[in-house]
């Protein structure tokens, strides 16, 4: 039997989640889904100095306003738990100990002073960028210098100490990733990363490879920023004996511009969001926008995040997350950068917002305006409005003279297109709109027995109308309009329309 397929998403709780990290979600999501598999959520929380107060529930929340459903998790449970490192602290030492028996690792017992001197030494003796690894560790305060009495000694004493990985010359470190294919790191290229912290904690390393070992996870889907630490998680596999994931290092996220990572700067530069939900900063209060609140709608911010990165291999864009659990591939995700288009996210919600049905958007716009118009004019409304917008709160302020009548008229329209004739015409429609039924095509057979009665262009009498109605040039039919706002509102728009134009 294959083994069976568990993914993790293991985002550290250290501020919001950047869609980046939405997107890895995402694409676990997808994998585990296709696989039949598990989708799990680790939380990476053991670095206590980065810990950021309500970060932890923003991703949460941000997962299931995307739809992305959790299998396993702090909420979910599951048989693998727990699954917050902080509640698993007591077993990382253990393996922390195991390694330094096989000689995979040893303690360090040099003071972050100590250590800072050292690098400033090196520094000036032309180093310049000193790591502690097999080169340097030999003139180090570590259990590979200090004799055996002594090591045993500091430790009983209680004294502050670190486990550090030992790498040996001469090794390659190899692993084939689903995207990057064959990918090798020299022993010598790399550093005795610390394994375990002075604190008590494990650091991002150790923890994430003993979980992933504990929690049976086959395949690791993750940004492109931890590839190359993937060499020191293979070299822990070894040390231990276990069998390595399946590793997929996903492409970065790129600057609408192309170059580089993207940021909440970019965003902030150019009125787009960077996380999923809005999040205001504990410390500064400073608030940052998120897709939610901007009007996205999940489906379409899923849609485009897929798109970064991934594409079918078709000309179709438009997928629902099951036609995406159906579809997606690892093979078919690039190596290079994805760059992020906000017009083309946009473009995906305006997609969605067509495809949604009106009275969904009429109960949507009416949780965000305060109107006295019922459910069935906010429906009409929103079938008249939607292919006209990019987000369902814009039905109301492109649509405003639906909810109030114009405080203005649109000046370059009064010039361009209110003549001589046109308050004689606009009364004398008004006369005859009195006499009509108000639904839009009884509304429009009266206009076009007008003009062709009076023999004028369709124009001559549509424009003014428009204007006395709604200030504005354009929009959906007029005919409509007058429906949903009624009779009495439409008539008394006219002649206040008229005056006040008649005297601009
Ligand atoms: N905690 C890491 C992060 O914040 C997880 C990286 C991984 O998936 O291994 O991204």
């Amino acid at each position: 039997m294959p083994t069976p397929v568990r993914v993790r998403f293991a985002p550290s709780p250290t501020g919001p989640l950047h869609i980046g990290g939405v997107r890895t979600a995402l694409y676990n999501y997808l994998f585990a889904k296709q696989h039949n598999g598990t989708f799990i959520v680790r939380i990476e929380d053991t670095d206590q100095t980065r810990y950021v107060p309500g970060a932890e529930d923003y991703i949460h929340e941000a997962l299931a306003w995307a739809g992305l459903t959790v299998d396993e998790g702090v909420h979910a449970g599951g048989n693998y738990g727990p699954y917050r490192q902080s509640e698993r602290k007591d077993l990382y030492l253990k393996y922390a100990e195991e390694l330094v028996a096989k000689g995979k690792a040893y303690y360090a017992f040099d003071t972050p002073e100590e250590l800072e001197q050292w690098r400033k030494q090196r520094k000036e003796a032309g180093d310049h960028t000193p790591q502690y690894g097999m080169h340097t560790r030999m003139a180090l305060k570590n259990s590979l210098t200090l004799s055996k009495e002594e090591v045993k000694a500091r430790l009983a004493a209680g004294e502050p100490y670190v486990i550090r990985a030992q790498f040996e010359p001469g090794h390659t470190y190899a692993f084939h990733d689903s995207i990057r294919e064959e990918v090798r790191f020299a022993s010598e290229e790399l550093d005795d990363k610390v394994l375990f912290k002075a604190d008590g904690m494990p650091t991002y390393h150790l923890a994430n490879v003993v979980d992933d070992h504990l929690m049976a996870i086959s395949h690791v889907i993750r940004g492109e920023e931890w590839l190359s630490s993937t060499p020191l998680h293979v070299f822990l596999y070894e040390a231990f004996g276990w069998e390595p994931p399946t590793f997929a290092h996903l492409p970065l996220i790129l600057k609408p511009e192309g170059k580089g990572k993207l940021s909440k700067r970019d965003g902030d530069r150019m009125g787009f969001p960077v996380f999923p939900l809005e999040w205001k900063d504990p410390q500064t209060g400073e608030v940052a926008m998120g897709y939610r609140e901007e009007g996205y709608i999940p489906e379409a911010f899923i849609n485009m995040l897929a798109f970064l990165g991934w594409n079918p291999g078709t000309e179709q864009e438009l997928f629902s997350l099951s036609g995406l659990i159906e579809a997606f591939s690892l093979e078919r995700v690039g190596k290079g950068g994805a760059r992020f288009d906000p017009d083309k996210a946009k473009w995906f919600n305006e997609q969605y917002l067509r495809t949604t049905a009106d009275d969904v958007l009429a109960g949507q716009l009416a949780q965000q305006i305060d109107t006295n118009l019922s459910t069935s004019q906010l429906s009409t409304i929103c079938g008249l409005m939607k292919e006209r917008v990019s987000f369902v709160q814009d039905i109301a302020t492109s649509g405003k003279y639906f909810f109030e009548a114009p405080t203005a008229y649109d000046a370059k329209m009064v010039k361009k297109k209110w003549k001589e004739h046109s308050p004689t015409i606009v009364k004398e429609l008004r006369e005859r709109f009195a006499a009509t039924d108000f639904t839009a095509e009884a509304l429009e057979a009266t206009f076009k027995a007008y003009i062709e009665e009076k023999e004028i262009g369709f124009g001559a009498g549509m424009l003014p109308l428009r204007l006395v109605i709604t200030g504005v040039g354009g929009g959906p039919s007029l005919f409509a309009i007058m429906e949903v706002i009624g009779k009495e509102e439409a008539l008394r728009r006219i002649d206040i329309g008229v005056d006040a134009i008649t005297q601009l």
